[in-house]
Order: C-alpha cells, then structure tokens, then sequence
C-alpha cells in the first residue's frame, strides 16, 4: 500500500502549462522529496496526486490502480499544508476527530487514533486547547496528527516547516523522519530548503519550469548532478 505511479502527467490553468510530461514512480514507504526553485509546480504535482487538481493529460495509480476519476477524499491520502489549515474554533481533539466523524467508525476507535497520534506527536496536555493557544511547532504537530488519525497510505506534505523558526524546523524535520521510520508510510514531501531534501529524502525530484531535471537518492544527485542546474539545487561541487 502506498505505491504511487505517474505517467505523463501534464497540468495547464488556461493557457498556463504548469506541468510537462511527468513520469515518476514512487514506492510503498519511499520518502521522495521534491525540490526546485519557487514556481517550478511543487505544490501542483503535489495537489494533483492528492486529488485537488485534474490533471490535464496522463494517468495516476495508486497501488495499481487508476485514480484520475477518484475524488480526493477516497484516495487513502492525507495532506500537510504549511499553513496548517487547523478549525480555530474547534479544539485540537475535535480538530483531530475531524473527517473521522463523517466516517462511520466507531467512536472508541476514533478515540484511540486520537490517543496515539497524541502520544506519538507529544500533543497529549493539549488536547482541549484551541490552536489560537498554541505555538506554531505545536499547531504544525497538530496538522500532522490529524493526518495521522487517518492512516493513510501516504502523506502528501507541502513545505510542512516553513513556518517555523530555524531552531524548531531542525527539531521537527528530525521527529518526520522518526515518525516515516514508525509508520513505514510513503511520504512525498515538497520543500525549497536543501538541507530538508538531503537529509530527510529516499530519493529526492528535482523540478525547473514543470519538468523532472532529475531523480536519485541524495548521494547520486551531490555525485553525479545531471546539470549545472541540478549541481547549484542540490549543493553539489560539480
Ligand atoms: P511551487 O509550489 O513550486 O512554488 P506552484 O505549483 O505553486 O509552484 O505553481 C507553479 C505555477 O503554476 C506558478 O506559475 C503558479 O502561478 C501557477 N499556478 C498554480 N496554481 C494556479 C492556479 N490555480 N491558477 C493559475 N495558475 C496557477
Ligand atoms: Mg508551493
């Protein structure tokens, strides 16, 4: 579960092409990075496979199975924003239980979710606050629990950290990788910032004007850069 296949994927608004051609696989448990300059459809790609956005052309599988037509709420996904995206007038438990109550499921069992999403982000004392009265790592731990809840095969995560200050984007990036480690869960995470992609990533996607320039492990991409383009993202000598 969690394996993710893009074939020729292509997206325009109007007459703007976002996205050219994209092939990319991805698989079960894979933490695949995607990287580029502000622009280049990070966020796009990543709206597409979670169902936000139609593609204009080309197909999308998730575990083999064609999801074009699939509303993005049955794609067995959960997405991260940076912004959070938290209901300021909710609870973080009712913030957590959230989607889970549209669902038939029990209530014992939403609890529980709740409960060990809390455990594991260390979200617990502050399951009755509301986000206004937290800080924003704890808010952004919040976002992340409620992707947790839904045990999805895959988080979709879009500059998760960007909000936070230098001290805490350490912290946290360190705690997602511990956290992909625990739930073996494919994540595809979108960020601008290097030293996310190098040290958090399986492999990492570089993008430029909607085009895969590369994809290879962190290694392969500082060794062997395909271009002076590729070499400057990544940091690479070459
Ligand atoms: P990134 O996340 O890499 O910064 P985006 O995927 O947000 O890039 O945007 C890629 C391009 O697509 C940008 O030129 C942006 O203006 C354009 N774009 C994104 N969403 C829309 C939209 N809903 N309508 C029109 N253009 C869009
Ligand atoms: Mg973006």
């Amino acid at each position: 579960m969690g394996h993710i296949r893009l074939t020729n994927v292509a997206k325009s608004f109007g007459a703007i092409d976002v996205l050219h051609g994209i092939n990319l696989e991805i698989a079960d448990g894979e933490f695949v990075v995607f990287v580029g300059p502000s622009g280049c459809g990070k966020s796009t790609l990543l709206r597409v496979i979670a169902g936000l956005e139609k593609p204009t052309d080309g197909e999308l599988a998730i575990d083999g199975k064609l999801v074009n037509a699939i509303p993005a709420a049955d794609r067995g996904l959960a997405m991260v924003f940076q912004s959070y995206a938290l209901y300021p007038h909710m609870s973080v438990r009712q913030n957590l239980a959230f989607g889970l109550e549209n669902t038939k499921m029990a209530k014992a069992e939403i609890a529980e979710r709740i409960g060990e999403a809390a455990r594991m982000l260390e979200i617990a004392p502050y399951l009755d606050r509301r986000p206004g009265q937290l800080s924003g790592g704890q808010r952004q731990r919040v976002a992340i629990g409620r992707a947790i809840v839904r045990r999805p095969v895959a988080f979709l995560l879009d500059e998760p950290l960007s909000n936070l200050d230098a001290e805490l984007r350490g912290s946290t990036r360190a705690e997602l990788a511990a956290l992909h480690a625990r739930l073996s869960a494919t994540m595809i995470y979108v960020t601008h910032d290097q030293v996310e992609a190098m040290t958090l990533a399986d492999r990492i996607v570089v993008l430029r004007a909607g085009r895969i320039e590369q994809i290879g492990t962190p290694l392969e991409l500082y060794n062997s850069p395909a271009n002076r383009f590729v070499a400057g993202f990544i940091g690479s000598p070459h």
